[in-house]
C-alpha cells in the first residue's frame, strides 16, 4: 500500500484529549515501526456547527471520501442540546455514515484478564472474553418504508418496517465470515426467524453465503435466545452477525458485560474497504477537559483501523499488546481503578502505551 491517508476527527468533550493520545501511538508507529502514513484533521459535531455553523462541513466530507480510514473521537454536549435538529453534533455523525456508505459496524466486546472484576458478571464468566459482534447499520427497521404515525378509528397508530434486500444480507454475512476467517472460524447468526418473514430471508442467505466459507462453522440463534446466552455464557461466540435492531442492542449487552466503556472500540465498514473507527462512548461532558477520560478504547480503535482498513495486523497486534501490557503493568485511569488503586491521567495512559509499544 502506498502512503495511507488517515483523517482524525476529534469532535467534542473529551475527543479532543483522547485523539492527542491516538495520535502520538500514530506518531510511535510512524517514527519506529516502519508505519508510512499521513494524517490531518477535520471538523465534525459541536466544534464544526461553532466553527462553520454545520455540524458536517464540506470540507470534512470531501477529504474524509478520499482517506483510507478516519477516526473519530466523539461529538455531541449539552451545549448543543437546543440547537436545530439538523444542526446538532449527531447529524454530522449519521450524515458522515451514511456519506460513506458504512454497511457494517463492528464492535468487539474484550475484556482484559487484569479488568474482569469491573463486569457485572462474575470474573470467570468474561475474563479474557473476546467476541466480535458485525451489525448491519444502514438497512432493517431504523430505515425501512413505510414508517410513520398515522390516525385510526380515532387513535394514533405508529409503524415501521423491518426491510432486507438479499443484497443487502449478503453483503454483511460477507463481512461476517471474513471476520471469522480472521478469527477462530466461528459465526453465529442472530435472528428471529420462527416470527419474522425477513429473518426467514436472513436465514436462508446467510446459509447460502456460507457454502462460499465452507473452512468457517455456522450456527444460528434466535435473538432472544442469544439475549440470555449473552449474560449466562458469552464466551460461547466468537463472531456475531446479526440486524441493525438486533445488532443494538446485543452490542451494548455485549459492551455492558466488558464493564468498561472508555475500553471499546468499534468499526464502521464500506463496501471499498474504507473504514470509520471511533470508541464507542460518547463527548463524556461530564470529565472533558480534565485530563481524565481513558484514551484506551480510541488507541484500541487505531488498532482496528490498522487491522481492517489498512490491513497491517502486524502493527495492529503490536497495539493491542501494547495496551496489555500496560494494563498488566497496573496502570489505570479513574474509570478503570478499583477502590484504593492509584490512577493516572489522560496523557500519561498515551505516554504509557507508547512506552510499552518500543
Ligand atoms: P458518554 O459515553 O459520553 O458518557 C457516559 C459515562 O461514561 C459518563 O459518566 C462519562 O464520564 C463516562 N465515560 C465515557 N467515556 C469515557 C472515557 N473514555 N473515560 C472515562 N469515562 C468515560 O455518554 P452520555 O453521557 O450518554 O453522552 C454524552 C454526550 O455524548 C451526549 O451529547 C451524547 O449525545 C454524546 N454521544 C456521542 C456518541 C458518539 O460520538 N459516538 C456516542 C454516545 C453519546
Amino acid at each position: 500500500m502506498s502512503t495511507a491517508k488517515i483523517l482524525i476527527l476529534p469532535g467534542d468533550g473529551i475527543g479532543p484529549e483522547v485523539s492527542a493520545e491516538a495520535e502520538k501511538v500514530l506518531q510511535a508507529l510512524r517514527a519506529d515501526h516502519g508505519f508510512d502514513a499521513e494524517w490531518t484533521h477535520g471538523l465534525i459535531g459541536g466544534a464544526a456547527f461553532d466553527a462553520t455553523g454545520e455540524p458536517l462541513p464540506a470540507a470534512t466530507l470531501e477529504v474524509a471520501r478520499t482517506s483510507d480510514a478516519v477516526l473519530l473521537a466523539a461529538v455531541g454536549g449539552p451545549k448543543y442540546d437546543l440547537a436545530p435538529r439538523d444542526k446538532r453534533p449527531e447529524r454530522g455523525l449519521l450524515g458522515i455514515r451514511a456519506a460513506l456508505g458504512l454497511y457494517a459496524n463492528l464492535r468487539p466486546a474484550i475484556l482484559f484478564p487484569e479488568l474482569a472484576a469491573a463486569s457485572s458478571l462474575k470474573p470467570e464468566l468474561v475474563s479474557d472474553l473476546d467476541i466480535l459482534i458485525v451489525r448491519e447499520l444502514t438497512g432493517g427497521i431504523y430505515f425501512g418504508e413505510p414508517r410513520g404515525i398515522r390516525e385510526e378509528g380515532g387513535q394514533r397508530i405508529g409503524f415501521n418496517t423491518e426491510v432486507y434486500s438479499e443484497r443487502e444480507i449478503e453483503r454483511i454475512a460477507r463481512t461476517g465470515f471474513e471476520a471469522a476467517r480472521l478469527r477462530s472460524k466461528r459465526l453465529c447468526s442472530i435472528d428471529k426467524h420462527n416470527v419474522l418473514e425477513s429473518s426467514e430471508l436472513w436465514r436462508e442467505t446467510v446459509i447460502r453465503v456460507g457454502q462460499e466459507f465452507a473452512d468457517v462453522q455456522l450456527s444460528h440463534q434466535y435473538v432472544d435466545n442469544a439475549a440470555m446466552q449473552l449474560v449466562r455464557a458469552p464466551k460461547q461466540f466468537d463472531v456475531i452477525v446479526t440486524s441493525n435492531l438486533f445488532g443494538d442492542i446485543l452490542s451494548d449487552i455485549a459492551a455492558q458485560l466488558t464493564g468498561s466503556i472508555g475500553m471499546l472500540p468499534s468499526a464502521s465498514l464500506n463496501e471499498r474497504g474504507q473504514g470509520m473507527y471511533e470508541p464507542i462512548h460518547g463527548s463524556a461532558p461530564d470529565i472533558a477537559g480534565k485530563n481524565l477520560a481513558n484514551p484506551l478504547a480510541m488507541i484500541l480503535s487505531v488498532a482496528m483501523l490498522l487491522r481492517y482498513s489498512l490491513k497491517r495486523s502486524d502493527l495492529a497486534d503490536r497495539v493491542s499488546a501494547a495496551v496489555r501490557r500496560v494494563l498488566a503493568s497496573g496502570l489505570r485511569t479513574a474509570d478503570i481503578a478499583r477502590a484504593g488503586e492509584a490512577k493516572i491521567g489522560t496523557r500519561e495512559m498515551g505516554d504509557a502505551v507508547v512506552v510499552a509499544l518500543a
